[in-house]
């Protein structure tokens, strides 16, 4: 019989949190997680699912237009409406927070609507009740919130994410700031639903740590949708003149704008609940420090998912979360491996990646092999719409195995998804090549490519006399 009143209390209820309090619970033991929001987290509430619905939502607009200009189809007139969606988005977080809620009962998980503080290693204070409770073991699963860099004059004015899925008309012009995998998605959701839309990012190219070719390829293709992508772009105040909003960048120009969206990173959410009191280290950027199991430096205290900043993902928390019940609740150690993540931007067009970028594969295993190509979608050969599919494989020279796979074009995060298998169960070049295509599918390129790269020979240097 625990001395605790729970074997387990778990702070946040977001996708590891819930994960973690499930199995433990599954494994026997007591559990209660205390949640301030809403049951489900970021990625189920704020963050990838409403995210992917908008997405949807913003696509339809290059449909009509196709379906019109290749396909035979007359259109009348459409008119898009942000509310409705708003709303038939809100029904379904509200489905799915719903679906959350009865699996962690069902599960025998206590839910304590609570922000949670910890008083020492054993006991958290229930702020909405005015109570304490103990717990043999505490899992801190609180995730991380979007950052706005406080520096600059009128950020106030500037949303987050979390507000723009509950704005409540879409502005005319959207000026969207960062070059992350939030920026390009959010820049394509306005965009595609009609508004107006500018990409502020400071340096001179997006999505820094992805493969240089899909950088590339991505901030060729967002101008021809309508995006205004200005890179060495940065704000450098903000001032609200009625309902309009002007940006001052550091070039000195100004953008007039409904609104300004922050996607500049997501900061652990650690401060302020009494870790560092009770002696939980806590690294610069507020991350949680744990070892491969999750422990931090407190034995008895767990952090997993974005908290611990080791990979902000919603599979790796959920991963993480059912690592840490399997350790401590069944006598089974897990330990993560965070090496090989196969992921998507849901961009327009959409990013796949799993694996090295050319540029890591070069530096980690010396002479590489190439492969790439870039077509016209085959939809578009019929409506004139100048898009680029890239497809290309890193494969080390030496053993054959493909290093990694870089996809940019429709459906690049369900092609990943398979291909994510290949590449982890070590694949090489020459079993993609055995596999037979699926045609016609833009998939097949990946197992069809027979020309290595070679990179285009420097161009000779000027003579003197020339
Ligand atoms: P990222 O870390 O991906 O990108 C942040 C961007 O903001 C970078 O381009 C960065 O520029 C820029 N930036 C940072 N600070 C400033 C500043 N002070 N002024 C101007 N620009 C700045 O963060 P996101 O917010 O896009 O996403 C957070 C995490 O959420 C991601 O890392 C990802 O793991 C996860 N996520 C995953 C999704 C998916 O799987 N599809 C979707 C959405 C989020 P620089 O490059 O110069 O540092």
């Amino acid at each position: 019989m625990t001395r605790y009143d729970y074997d387990l209390f778990v702070i946040g209820a977001g996708s590891a949190g819930v994960r973690a309090s499930r199995i433990s619970a599954n494994h026997g033991a007591k559990v209660a997680v205390a949640e301030e929001y809403r049951v489900g987290g970021t990625c189920v509430i704020r963050g990838c699912v409403p995210k992917k619905l908008l997405v949807y939502a913003s696509q339809f607009s290059e449909e009509f237009e196709d379906a019109v200009s290749g396909y035979g189809w007359t259109v009348g007139e459409t008119s898009f409406s942000w509310p409705k969606l708003i709303a038939n988005k809100d029904r379904e977080i509200d489905r799915l927070n719903g679906i959350y809620i009865r699996n962690l009962e069902r599960a025998g998980v206590e839910i304590i609507q609570s922000r949670a503080i910890l008083k020492d290693a054993h006991t958290v204070h229930l702020v909405a009740e005015s109570r304490d409770v103990t717990a043999d073991k505490i899992l801190i699963a609180t995730g991380a919130t979007p950052f706005k860099p406080g520096s600059v004059p009128g950020i106030e004015h500037a949303i987050t994410s979390n507000e723009a899925f509950h704005l409540e008309e879409l502005p005319e012009h959207v000026t969207v700031v960062g070059g992350g995998y939030i920026a390009v998605e959010f820049a394509g959701i306005f965009n595609g639903l009609g508004a107006e839309t500018t990409l502020l990012y400071r340096r001179d190219r997006i999505l820094r740590g992805f493969d240089e070719d899909l950088r590339i390829g991505l901030m060729a293709e967002m101008p021809k949708k309508g995006i205004d992508l200005r890179t060495n772009a940065d704000i450098e105040s903000i001032e609200r003149k009625g309902k309009v909003l002007h940006a001052t960048l550091k070039d000195g120009s100004i953008i007039e704008t409904g609104a300004i969206m922050y996607a500049t990173g997501r900061m652990p959410h650690s401060r302020g609940m009494g870790l560092e009191e009770i002696g939980v280290e806590i690294r610069k950027n507020d991350a949680i420090a744990v070892d491969a199991y999750s422990q931090t430096s407190v034995p008895n205290i767990y952090a997993v998912g974005d908290v611990t900043d080791r990979a902000a993902l919603t599979p790796i928390a959920i991963r993480e979360g059912q690592a840490f019940a399997e350790t401590v609740f069944n006598n089974n150690p897990i330990a993560v491996d965070h090496s090989l993540i196969p992921t998507a931007v849901f961009s327009q067009p959409e990013l796949g990646t799993v694996g090295l970028t050319e540029h890591d594969a070069r530096e980690k295993f010396g002479e590489i092999d190439i492969y790439k190509t870039s077509f016209r979608p085959m939809k578009h050969t019929m409506t004139g719409r100048h898009e680029q599919t890239f497809m290309k494989l890193v494969v080390d020279a030496k053993s054959d195995r493909v290093l990694g796979v870089h996809l940019m074009g429709p459906s690049s995060g369900e092609i990943i998804q398979a291909v994510g298998i290949a590449v982890t169960m070590g694949a090489t070049k020459k079993q993609f090549d055995q596999t037979v295509a699926v045609h016609p599918t833009a998939g097949e390129e990946l197992v069809t490519l027979k020309e290595k790269w070679t990179p285009p020979a420097e161009p000779a240097a000027p003579k003197a006399a020339d």
